[in-house]
C-alpha cells in the first residue's frame, strides 16, 4: 500500500509539471523503476553513484575535514577531476572562512494541504548576501535559460526567504538578498547564478500555492503529450511508450530526483508564515 504523499519537493513539482502520470506512478503509486532509464546503464549508473559521492566529499570538506584526506577519498577519474576543479576554484575553496555555513539544510514549509521540502547542498551567508551552492556532475553544460525555469531554482529560492530566517540568526531572509549559484563540477569556469527580487518571489509563491491546489484537486494524471520525455523515463512499459532507453545525457538533466520519502523530519527547520 502506497504511503500518501504528504511532502512536495522540487523533483515531484518537476514531474508533475514534465508529465502528470509520472508524478503519479512514482509519488502517489510509489513505484519503483521497471525499467533502465538510459542506456549504457552501468555507465549511468556508475556516473550517478559518483555524482552522489562527490556531494560527500564536498560536505566532508566543508565541515572542516583537511582537504589532503577528502582528496585520497576520490578514487576513480571522475571523482579525481571534479575534486581538482573543486579545490582549485578558489571562491569555493575560500567559502569554508566564512562563518555562515550550512550543509546538506533542509527546510520545509506548510503548502496547501503539503509541506513543501527542500534539501541544499550548501547555504552560506556572508554578511548581507545569502548564497544558495548546488553541486551538480552533469556531463553537459545546461542552458541558463533552462535552469531558470526549473523549480528547483524557484522552489530553493522562495523556500528559503519562507522558512529560512532560523539560519540568518531569527531575521527573516529578504530576497534580494538571496543568490543561487549552480556549479558544475566539469564545467568549474562557468557557474550558473540567479539573483532573485522580491517580484519574483511573490510569482514563485504564488505559481507554488496554485501547483499545490491543482495537485490536490487532480483526479486524473495524463501522460505528457511530448513523447520526446518518454525516452528517458524509468515508467515507458507502463505507458506503452517504448523500449528502447534514450540518450544518457539528456536523461540526467531531465529525469534528477531526489528521494524525500525517508527523510528525518526531526532534521526540518521550519518556520510557520
Ligand atoms: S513514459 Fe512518458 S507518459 Fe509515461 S510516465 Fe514517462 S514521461 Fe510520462
Amino acid at each position: 500500500m502506497p504511503i500518501p504523499l504528504t511532502t512536495l519537493s522540487q523533483s515531484s513539482l518537476q514531474d508533475y509539471n514534465d508529465c502528470p502520470r509520472r508524478f503519479e506512478l512514482r509519488y502517489l503509486q510509489q513505484l519503483s523503476y521497471p525499467a533502465i532509464e538510459t542506456e549504457p546503464a552501468l555507465e549511468n549508473e556508475k556516473h550517478q553513484k559518483e555524482g552522489e559521492f562527490f556531494h560527500r566529499l564536498v560536505q566532508q570538506y566543508f565541515v572542516g575535514v583537511p582537504a589532503e584526506q577528502v582528496a585520497k577519498l576520490a578514487n576513480t577519474a571522475n571523482l579525481e577531476r571534479w575534486w581538482e576543479n573543486f579545490i582549485n576554484a578558489k571562491d569555493l575553496r575560500g567559502l569554508r572562512d566564512l562563518g555562515g555555513l550550512k550543509t546538506e539544510v533542509t527546510l520545509s514549509a506548510p503548502l496547501g494541504k503539503y509541506r513543501l521540502v527542500a534539501k541544499y547542498d550548501l547555504i552560506a551567508i556572508d554578511n548581507e548576501k545569502i548564497y544558495i551552492y548546488d553541486w551538480k556532475t552533469y556531463r553537459k553544460r545546461p542552458k541558463n535559460e533552462w535552469l531558470a525555469i526549473r523549480w528547483q531554482t524557484r522552489v530553493y529560492r522562495a523556500l528559503l526567504v519562507h522558512a529560512g530566517a532560523h539560519l540568518n540568526g531569527g531575521t527573516p531572509i529578504r530576497p534580494e538578498q538571496i543568490e543561487m549559484r549552480y556549479w558544475f563540477a566539469d564545467f568549474p569556469n562557468d557557474p550558473a547564478i540567479f539573483p532573485y527580487q522580491r517580484d519574483q518571489f511573490k510569482r514563485d509563491w504564488d505559481a507554488l500555492t496554485r501547483l499545490s491546489e491543482e495537485i490536490t484537486s487532480a483526479s486524473t494524471y495524463p501522460k505528457t503529450e511530448d513523447v520526446t520525455r518518454c525516452s528517458y523515463c524509468p515508467y515507458r512499459s507502463y505507458c506503452n511508450r517504448g523500449i528502447r532507453a534514450g540518450d544518457a545525457l539528456d536523461a540526467e538533466l531531465e529525469t534528477e530526483a531526489e528521494e524525500l520519502f525517508d527523510l528525518n523530519f526531526e532534521q526540518v527547520g521550519e518556520i510557520e508564515f
